[in-house]
């Protein structure tokens, strides 16, 4: 008998596999290494081929062509780490089956509740079968759903040879949610022409287009003197100024609270300092590179403003690129969009293509040269105690990947890599 999708995410929900920031080792924490080395253990039980962990945690396999065409390498990817932020550790999965309606209350934290009074997606799956964690982690659905996902279509098409496909890699890594998460990966040894993320949310989803992200950090050098002294205006606070720069920000449609679909933000992220010296940390985002600038250009503007009203202190604005929208490549060739569009339509869904407000790992792969769109695996509310997965959604994003398949061998043919990275 092969094994459900909901067994296999039962399973990996459980083991604990934060990333941590923090870390400089890729994979960022041994735990990872746990759900890493049973994805390979299980992999090779399957009958994948060429089966491996690269040094820094990336579980790679083949699933063999059934066809003699040639035909563009398809790869398929899933990050196993959930995100620092919210506990990780001891998960206790809930399986809700057809799922009533009625709001689910988390037995570990009853203060803890979904209801899709808040997320009216959830309308649409009443009646079906809902895993929630107990209210006191996150569940881990970001990104287990897609792992299960992904080792459901593997175990699928190595026992139905009969459905006609060309080579599928897969790739399972660690630090996604970190912003590691295709770093170290040997894109030659992946051998891949084109790839998808299995890391989205709501059925039909295409994620094509991302947000191009830069960080930016901005120094304040002040003056320090005795605060007791006496002296009056021989101090200049550079964690006053600091403040000073925070309330300058534009907040209404510009910032991380405010802001949602195509604005971009700035964002402060963290603050430290004390009167000689200060320092604040920026995320700015934006899904178009030129505006993504101006907002750069914005920040540097109202540091030179407090600048020019404190000559005494001293300012560094230093701003570094993260990553870029995937788009940009994308359109070049739309080919790998147009099947997952075509896939969905086959299992009776709507493709959508809504914007993702972050970066992927895709959008790394994407600028590297391999084109990532990214797929829905009935996954929802990320990183917090609400997170939650669909499983019927999980068996249709198998069964879309079933046909994607079929469709890079029917039409992909000339499906052409780009060659030159830009
Ligand atoms: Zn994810």
């Amino acid at each position: 008998m092969p094994e459900t999708v909901l067994s296999r995410f039962l399973r990996y929900v459980k083991i604990h596999t934060a990333s941590d920031s923090d870390s400089n080792t890729t994979p960022s924490t041994e735990r990872q290494w746990t759900l890493l080395r049973m994805l390979a253990d299980e992999l090779r039980e399957l009958g994948a081929s060429d089966m491996t962990i690269a040094k820094h945690g990336y579980v790679l396999a083949t699933i063999p062509a059934t066809t003699r065409k040639r035909v563009p390498v398809v790869a398929l990817f899933a990050h196993v780490d959930t995100v620092p932020g919210f506990s990780g550790e001891g998960v206790k999965p809930i399986a809700h089956r057809k799922w009533n309606g009625k709001p689910i209350v988390l037995p570990d934290d009853p203060a803890q509740v979904i209801d899709m009074a808040k997320y009216p997606e959830m309308k649409s799956q009443v009646g079906k079968d809902l895993v929630t964690a107990s209210g006191t982690t996150l569940l881990g659905a970001d990104d287990k759903s897609g792992v299960a996902v992904i080792m459901t279509l593997a175990e699928f098409l190595l026992s139905h040879p009969e459905i006609e496909h060309g080579p599928i890699r897969v790739c399972f890594n660690p630090d996604e949610e970190i912003g590691r998460g295709v770093d170290k990966l040997d894109l030659k040894e992946l051998g891949a022409d084109v790839a998808y993320t299995l890391d989205g949310e709501n059925p039909g989803e295409v994620n094509w287009e991302t947000f191009s992200g830069d960080s930016a950090v901005v120094t304040i050098d002040g003056v320090s003197t005795h605060p007791g002294e006496g002296r009056k205006y021989k101090m200049v606070s550079a964690l006053m100024l600091a403040a000073r720069l925070l309330a300058a920000l534009p907040v209404e449609n510009r910032s991380a609270e405010t802001t949602d679909a195509r604005d971009g933000y700035i964002h402060a992220t963290s603050m430290s300092g004390n009167v000689a010296h200060a320092e604040i940390r920026f995320i700015l985002r934006n899904h178009d590179n030129d505006r993504l600038k101006a907002q750069g250009d914005q920040l540097r503007g109202l540091v030179k403003g407090i600048a020019a009203a404190e000559p005494r202190a001293k300012f560094k604005v230093q701003i570094t690129p993260s990553y870029r929208n995937m788009g940009y490549w994308i359109r070049e060739n739309m080919l790998p969009v147009d099947l997952a569009d075509e896939a969905m339509r086959a299992v009776g869904l709507v493709p959508t293509h809504p914007p993702t407000r972050g970066g992927t790992d895709g959008s790394r792969l994407t600028e590297r040269g391999l084109h990532t769109p990214n797929l829905f695996a009935g996954g929802h509310n990320s990183h917090g105690p609400h997170e939650y997965a669909c499983v019927q959604e999980m068996e249709l994003s198998v069964k879309m990947l079933i046909e994607l398949v079929q469709l890079w061998t029917k039409k992909g043919a000339n499906y052409k890599k780009r060659t030159k990275r830009k």
